[in-house]
């Protein structure tokens, strides 16, 4: 009996870490620096449902985010800069609102400097996981 509860307690987290796996997460992005007013909020990776490529929009000055449907194609960069930092080549993909190129954040850990100021002071604060 002992064993059977424990499988399923393990079954359980299994299903639990699965789907924060594929769940999206959405975080409060704010500027701690004294004379910059920088917030915003961005939304990372995506669900069942829809995938999404993040990034900042330095024109439209907010976070952006192209969203696809999980069976359609990914969308296609519309170019690629060689980053001389990492050596990697990053897509770019043009704002959903004006059109003008961003790059994608990865991951929230990759957000480090503040886009208004430039500084590193930025707060993430998790808000919530999605599907
Ligand atoms: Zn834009
Ligand atoms: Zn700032």
């Amino acid at each position: 009996m002992k064993n059977l509860r424990s499988f399923l307690f393990i079954a359980l987290i299994l299903i639990v870490s699965e789907t924060l796996a594929v769940a999206g997460s959405s975080y409060a992005v704010v500027c701690n620096s004294i004379t910059c007013d920088f917030s915003d909020s961005i939304c990372l990776g995506g669900g069942f449902i829809f995938h999404q490529i993040s990034g900042y929009c330095t024109e439209c000055q907010q976070f952006v985010s192209i969203t696809w449907r999980r069976l359609e194609p990914k969308p296609a960069p519309i170019g690629h800069v060689w980053d001389s930092l990492s050596g990697a080549q990053q897509p770019i993909y043009a704002c959903p609102n004006c059109g003008k190129p961003f790059s994608e954040i990865k991951e929230i850990e990759d957000l480090t400097h503040c886009p208004k100021c430039h500084k590193p002071s930025l707060d993430k604060i998790p808000m919530m996981l999605y599907d």
